[in-house]
Protein backbone atom coordinates (compact mmCIF):
# COMPACT_ATOMS: atom_id res chain seq x y z
CA UNK A 1 0.00 0.00 0.00
CA UNK A 2 1.07 3.70 -0.32
CA UNK A 3 2.90 5.70 1.44
CA UNK A 4 0.94 8.24 3.07
CA UNK A 5 1.81 12.12 2.63
CA UNK A 6 1.51 14.08 6.30
CA UNK A 7 0.30 17.37 5.38
CA UNK A 8 -0.17 18.59 8.70
CA UNK A 9 3.59 17.60 9.78
CA UNK A 10 4.95 19.24 6.22
CA UNK A 11 2.68 22.25 6.94
CA UNK A 12 4.78 22.31 10.57
CA UNK A 13 7.98 21.91 9.11
CA UNK A 14 7.37 24.77 7.23
CA UNK A 15 5.34 27.45 9.48
CA UNK A 16 8.61 26.42 12.41
CA UNK A 17 11.12 27.41 9.23
CA UNK A 18 8.67 30.72 8.45
CA UNK A 19 8.38 31.83 12.42
CA UNK A 20 12.15 31.35 12.26
CA UNK A 21 12.67 33.39 9.47
CA UNK A 22 10.12 36.12 10.23
CA UNK A 23 12.04 36.55 13.62
CA UNK A 24 15.41 37.28 11.74
CA UNK A 25 13.96 39.47 9.20
CA UNK A 26 11.93 41.68 12.85
CA UNK A 27 16.07 41.53 14.15
CA UNK A 28 17.19 43.38 10.88
CA UNK A 29 14.85 45.83 9.54
CA UNK A 30 12.75 46.19 12.97
CA UNK A 31 9.54 45.98 11.82
CA UNK A 32 7.52 42.85 11.50
CA UNK A 33 5.73 41.31 7.94
CA UNK A 34 1.83 42.52 8.15
CA UNK A 35 -0.82 40.42 6.94
CA UNK A 36 -3.57 42.10 6.23
CA UNK A 37 -7.46 39.89 5.37
CA UNK A 38 -10.44 41.10 4.95
CA UNK A 39 -13.69 39.82 5.21
CA UNK A 40 -17.07 40.51 3.38
CA UNK A 41 -19.94 39.44 4.87
CA UNK A 42 -21.00 36.76 7.55
CA UNK A 43 -20.28 33.65 5.35
CA UNK A 44 -19.50 31.12 8.23
CA UNK A 45 -16.69 29.25 6.68
CA UNK A 46 -15.19 31.88 5.24
CA UNK A 47 -15.21 33.70 8.93
CA UNK A 48 -13.30 30.52 10.04
CA UNK A 49 -10.64 30.66 7.46
CA UNK A 50 -10.29 33.91 8.12
CA UNK A 51 -9.42 33.24 11.75
CA UNK A 52 -7.39 30.17 10.82
CA UNK A 53 -5.06 32.69 8.89
CA UNK A 54 -5.01 35.56 11.37
CA UNK A 55 -4.02 33.27 14.22
CA UNK A 56 -1.29 31.44 12.31
CA UNK A 57 0.33 34.58 11.42
CA UNK A 58 -0.07 35.64 14.88
CA UNK A 59 1.95 32.57 15.93
CA UNK A 60 4.22 33.33 13.53
CA UNK A 61 5.56 36.83 14.53
CA UNK A 62 3.73 38.69 12.36
CA UNK A 63 1.74 41.73 12.59
CA UNK A 64 -2.13 41.17 12.40
CA UNK A 65 -4.45 44.03 10.40
CA UNK A 66 -7.85 42.52 10.42
CA UNK A 67 -10.94 44.22 8.89
CA UNK A 68 -14.47 43.15 8.32
CA UNK A 69 -17.18 44.80 6.00
CA UNK A 70 -20.95 43.91 6.70
CA UNK A 71 -22.45 42.14 3.51
CA UNK A 72 -24.06 45.28 2.45
CA UNK A 73 -20.17 46.98 1.59
CA UNK A 74 -19.95 48.29 -1.87
CA UNK A 75 -17.73 48.28 -4.74
CA UNK A 76 -16.22 51.50 -3.68
CA UNK A 77 -16.18 50.51 0.39
CA UNK A 78 -13.92 47.47 -0.64
CA UNK A 79 -11.52 49.50 -3.24
CA UNK A 80 -11.04 52.17 -0.54
CA UNK A 81 -10.15 49.81 1.72
CA UNK A 82 -8.17 47.92 -0.48
CA UNK A 83 -6.31 51.33 -1.42
CA UNK A 84 -5.54 51.94 2.13
CA UNK A 85 -3.97 48.69 2.75
CA UNK A 86 -2.01 48.63 -0.52
CA UNK A 87 -0.54 52.41 0.64
CA UNK A 88 0.15 51.30 4.37
CA UNK A 89 3.68 50.62 4.42
CA UNK A 90 2.99 48.34 7.72
CA UNK A 91 1.07 46.03 5.31
CA UNK A 92 3.28 43.22 3.96
CA UNK A 93 0.58 41.48 2.02
CA UNK A 94 -3.45 41.46 1.49
CA UNK A 95 -5.77 38.96 1.59
CA UNK A 96 -9.36 39.38 0.38
CA UNK A 97 -11.00 36.24 1.42
CA UNK A 98 -13.91 34.65 -1.06
CA UNK A 99 -16.36 34.44 -1.86
CA UNK A 100 -17.66 37.93 -2.23
CA UNK A 101 -21.42 38.57 -1.65
CA UNK A 102 -22.52 37.90 -5.40
CA UNK A 103 -23.60 41.39 -5.26
CA UNK A 104 -19.46 42.36 -5.82
CA UNK A 105 -17.12 42.17 -9.12
CA UNK A 106 -14.89 39.44 -7.39
CA UNK A 107 -11.99 40.05 -10.52
CA UNK A 108 -12.03 44.00 -10.61
CA UNK A 109 -11.74 44.19 -6.86
CA UNK A 110 -8.84 41.69 -6.57
CA UNK A 111 -7.28 43.23 -9.31
CA UNK A 112 -6.74 46.35 -6.85
CA UNK A 113 -4.60 44.55 -4.96
CA UNK A 114 -0.76 45.48 -5.63
CA UNK A 115 0.85 42.40 -7.47
CA UNK A 116 3.72 42.84 -4.55
CA UNK A 117 1.27 42.65 -2.17
CA UNK A 118 -0.98 39.80 -3.88
CA UNK A 119 0.18 36.71 -1.01
CA UNK A 120 -2.67 35.10 -2.58
CA UNK A 121 -1.43 35.04 -5.72
CA UNK A 122 -4.53 36.06 -7.46
CA UNK A 123 -4.63 39.31 -9.09
CA UNK A 124 -4.28 39.09 -13.24
CA UNK A 125 -0.85 40.86 -12.84
CA UNK A 126 0.07 37.92 -10.73
CA UNK A 127 -1.31 35.18 -12.63
CA UNK A 128 0.14 37.29 -15.64
CA UNK A 129 3.79 36.38 -14.24
CA UNK A 130 3.39 32.99 -13.29
CA UNK A 131 2.26 32.35 -17.21
CA UNK A 132 5.84 34.05 -18.54
CA UNK A 133 7.48 32.11 -15.79
CA UNK A 134 8.57 35.70 -14.00
CA UNK A 135 9.07 36.26 -10.43
CA UNK A 136 5.97 37.04 -8.10
CA UNK A 137 3.55 35.18 -5.62
CA UNK A 138 2.27 32.57 -6.84
CA UNK A 139 -1.15 31.07 -5.73
CA UNK A 140 -0.99 29.44 -1.97
CA UNK A 141 -2.99 25.94 -3.13
CA UNK A 142 -1.24 24.47 -6.21
CA UNK A 143 2.68 26.14 -3.83
CA UNK A 144 1.21 23.66 -1.20
CA UNK A 145 0.40 20.63 -3.69
CA UNK A 146 4.46 21.19 -5.18
CA UNK A 147 6.08 21.32 -1.94
CA UNK A 148 3.97 17.87 -0.38
CA UNK A 149 5.72 16.43 -4.21
CA UNK A 150 9.02 18.20 -2.99
CA UNK A 151 9.14 16.75 0.40
CA UNK A 152 8.42 13.06 -0.31
CA UNK A 153 11.20 13.71 -3.16
CA UNK A 154 8.97 13.00 -6.33
CA UNK A 155 10.63 13.33 -9.14
CA UNK A 156 9.01 16.12 -11.39
CA UNK A 157 11.90 16.84 -14.36
CA UNK A 158 10.45 14.57 -17.29
CA UNK A 159 7.75 13.28 -15.31
CA UNK A 160 4.18 12.37 -16.77
CA UNK A 161 2.06 14.72 -14.62
CA UNK A 162 -1.81 14.83 -14.91
CA UNK A 163 -4.23 17.84 -12.68
CA UNK A 164 -7.70 17.30 -12.97
CA UNK A 165 -9.34 20.69 -12.79
CA UNK A 166 -8.32 24.19 -14.51
CA UNK A 167 -9.72 26.61 -12.31
CA UNK A 168 -7.86 29.97 -12.15
CA UNK A 169 -7.44 29.36 -8.18
CA UNK A 170 -5.98 25.89 -8.45
CA UNK A 171 -5.81 23.70 -11.63
CA UNK A 172 -4.43 25.96 -13.96
CA UNK A 173 -1.74 27.90 -11.93
CA UNK A 174 -0.44 24.72 -10.56
CA UNK A 175 -0.13 23.37 -14.04
CA UNK A 176 2.04 26.10 -14.81
CA UNK A 177 3.99 26.30 -11.95
CA UNK A 178 4.93 22.18 -12.90
CA UNK A 179 4.98 22.83 -16.22
CA UNK A 180 7.91 25.49 -14.56
CA UNK A 181 9.79 22.52 -12.93
CA UNK A 182 10.31 20.91 -16.13
CA UNK A 183 7.06 18.28 -15.85
CA UNK A 184 4.90 16.71 -19.05
CA UNK A 185 2.05 18.19 -17.40
CA UNK A 186 -1.72 17.42 -18.77
CA UNK A 187 -4.71 19.36 -17.58
CA UNK A 188 -7.65 17.68 -18.03
CA UNK A 189 -11.32 18.93 -17.05
CA UNK A 190 -14.85 18.17 -17.18
CA UNK A 191 -15.01 17.89 -20.56
CA UNK A 192 -12.04 15.67 -20.94
CA UNK A 193 -13.39 12.17 -22.94
CA UNK A 194 -12.31 9.33 -20.89
CA UNK A 195 -10.66 10.53 -17.82
CA UNK A 196 -9.40 7.10 -16.65
CA UNK A 197 -7.11 6.65 -19.94
CA UNK A 198 -6.09 10.14 -19.07
CA UNK A 199 -5.40 10.28 -15.68
CA UNK A 200 -3.78 6.14 -15.83
CA UNK A 201 -0.77 7.63 -17.34
CA UNK A 202 0.40 9.98 -15.07
CA UNK A 203 3.55 9.17 -12.88
CA UNK A 204 1.96 11.97 -10.42
CA UNK A 205 -1.84 12.49 -10.37
CA UNK A 206 -2.92 16.01 -8.65
CA UNK A 207 -6.86 16.05 -8.44
CA UNK A 208 -8.65 19.50 -7.93
CA UNK A 209 -12.18 18.77 -9.83
CA UNK A 210 -14.27 19.67 -6.65
CA UNK A 211 -16.06 16.13 -7.29
CA UNK A 212 -16.48 14.00 -3.93
CA UNK A 213 -15.28 10.53 -5.11
CA UNK A 214 -14.16 11.25 -8.45
CA UNK A 215 -11.37 9.06 -8.83
CA UNK A 216 -11.09 5.33 -7.90
CA UNK A 217 -8.22 2.45 -8.70
CA UNK A 218 -9.29 2.69 -12.11
CA UNK A 219 -7.54 6.03 -12.98
CA UNK A 220 -4.33 5.59 -11.28
CA UNK A 221 -1.25 3.33 -12.60
CA UNK A 222 0.51 1.03 -10.16
CA UNK A 223 3.00 2.90 -8.39
CA UNK A 224 1.82 6.50 -8.82
CA UNK A 225 1.90 9.09 -6.83
CA UNK A 226 -1.48 10.58 -5.98
CA UNK A 227 -2.05 14.70 -4.80
CA UNK A 228 -5.73 15.00 -3.66
CA UNK A 229 -6.56 19.04 -3.47
CA UNK A 230 -10.63 18.18 -2.62
CA UNK A 231 -12.27 18.94 0.74
CA UNK A 232 -15.56 18.05 1.00
CA UNK A 233 -18.25 18.14 4.22
CA UNK A 234 -19.44 14.90 4.31
CA UNK A 235 -21.75 13.04 6.67
CA UNK A 236 -18.86 10.97 7.84
CA UNK A 237 -16.30 14.00 8.27
CA UNK A 238 -14.29 15.21 5.24
CA UNK A 239 -13.46 13.79 2.28
CA UNK A 240 -11.47 14.41 -1.41
CA UNK A 241 -11.85 14.03 -4.91
CA UNK A 242 -9.96 10.51 -4.42
CA UNK A 243 -11.60 7.10 -3.24
CA UNK A 244 -9.00 6.89 -0.91
CA UNK A 245 -9.30 3.09 0.15
CA UNK A 246 -9.46 2.30 -3.45
CA UNK A 247 -6.69 4.12 -4.18
CA UNK A 248 -4.20 3.72 -1.33
CA UNK A 249 -3.88 -0.08 -2.69
CA UNK A 250 -2.67 0.98 -6.04
CA UNK A 251 -0.55 4.66 -5.82
CA UNK A 252 3.02 4.71 -4.31
CA UNK A 253 1.91 7.44 -1.98
CA UNK A 254 -0.89 9.76 -1.52
CA UNK A 255 -2.35 12.67 0.55
CA UNK A 256 -5.06 12.22 2.41
CA UNK A 257 -7.79 14.28 3.31
CA UNK A 258 -7.80 15.93 5.93
CA UNK A 259 -4.23 16.51 7.10
CA UNK A 260 -3.13 16.62 3.31
CA UNK A 261 -2.90 19.46 0.83
CA UNK A 262 -5.14 21.42 3.28
CA UNK A 263 -2.69 22.52 6.25
CA UNK A 264 -0.42 23.26 3.42
CA UNK A 265 -2.26 26.33 1.65
CA UNK A 266 -2.08 28.43 5.24
CA UNK A 267 1.75 27.50 5.53
CA UNK A 268 2.30 28.81 1.88
CA UNK A 269 0.50 32.06 2.77
CA UNK A 270 2.71 32.29 5.53
CA UNK A 271 5.66 31.87 3.50
CA UNK A 272 4.28 34.37 0.72
CA UNK A 273 4.05 37.08 3.34
CA UNK A 274 7.12 36.74 4.44
CA UNK A 275 8.35 37.17 0.54
CA UNK A 276 6.17 39.90 0.26
CA UNK A 277 7.96 41.90 3.00
CA UNK A 278 11.66 40.83 1.77
CA UNK A 279 10.76 41.93 -1.36
CA UNK A 280 10.07 45.45 0.17
CA UNK A 281 13.09 45.56 2.66
CA UNK A 282 15.84 44.25 0.02
CA UNK A 283 13.85 45.19 -3.61
CA UNK A 284 17.65 44.63 -5.47
CA UNK A 285 16.54 40.26 -4.68
P1 LIG B 1 -13.68 24.69 -9.34
O1 LIG B 1 -15.05 24.14 -9.21
O2 LIG B 1 -13.43 26.13 -9.55
O3 LIG B 1 -12.93 23.92 -10.52
C1 LIG B 1 -13.06 22.54 -10.70
C2 LIG B 1 -12.34 22.10 -11.97
O4 LIG B 1 -12.48 20.70 -12.08
C3 LIG B 1 -12.90 22.73 -13.24
O5 LIG B 1 -11.83 23.20 -14.03
C4 LIG B 1 -13.62 21.57 -13.93
O6 LIG B 1 -13.44 21.60 -15.36
C5 LIG B 1 -12.95 20.35 -13.37
N1 LIG B 1 -13.91 19.24 -13.24
C6 LIG B 1 -15.14 19.29 -12.67
N2 LIG B 1 -15.76 18.09 -12.77
C7 LIG B 1 -14.89 17.27 -13.41
C8 LIG B 1 -14.95 15.93 -13.84
N3 LIG B 1 -16.04 15.17 -13.61
N4 LIG B 1 -13.89 15.41 -14.49
C9 LIG B 1 -12.79 16.17 -14.74
N5 LIG B 1 -12.68 17.45 -14.36
C10 LIG B 1 -13.72 18.00 -13.70
O7 LIG B 1 -12.92 24.18 -8.00
P2 LIG B 1 -11.51 24.66 -7.35
O8 LIG B 1 -11.68 25.97 -6.72
O9 LIG B 1 -10.41 24.44 -8.33
O10 LIG B 1 -11.40 23.59 -6.18
C11 LIG B 1 -11.30 22.21 -6.45
C12 LIG B 1 -11.40 21.42 -5.15
O11 LIG B 1 -10.31 21.77 -4.33
C13 LIG B 1 -12.65 21.70 -4.34
O12 LIG B 1 -13.06 20.51 -3.70
C14 LIG B 1 -12.18 22.70 -3.30
O13 LIG B 1 -12.94 22.63 -2.12
C15 LIG B 1 -10.77 22.22 -3.07
N6 LIG B 1 -9.85 23.26 -2.60
C16 LIG B 1 -9.04 22.94 -1.58
C17 LIG B 1 -8.13 23.86 -1.10
C18 LIG B 1 -7.22 23.48 0.00
O14 LIG B 1 -6.72 24.33 0.72
N7 LIG B 1 -6.91 22.20 0.15
C19 LIG B 1 -8.06 25.13 -1.66
C20 LIG B 1 -8.89 25.44 -2.74
C21 LIG B 1 -9.78 24.49 -3.19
Amino acid sequence: TAAIIDGKAVAARTNEETAQAVAEFTDRTGTRPGLATILVGDDAASAVYVESKRRTSVRLGMADFHRHLPSTASRDDVARLLDELASDDAVSGILLQLPLPESLDTTGLVDLIPPSKDVDGLTTASAGLLARGLPGLRPCTPLGAVELLDSSEVTLSGSRVVVVGRSELVGRPLAQLLLQRDATVTTAHSRTQDLPAVTRDADVLVVAAGVPGLIGAEHVKKGAVVIDVGIHRTETGLAGDVRFDEVVGVASAITPVPGGVGPMTIAMLMRNTLTAAIMVSEPQQ
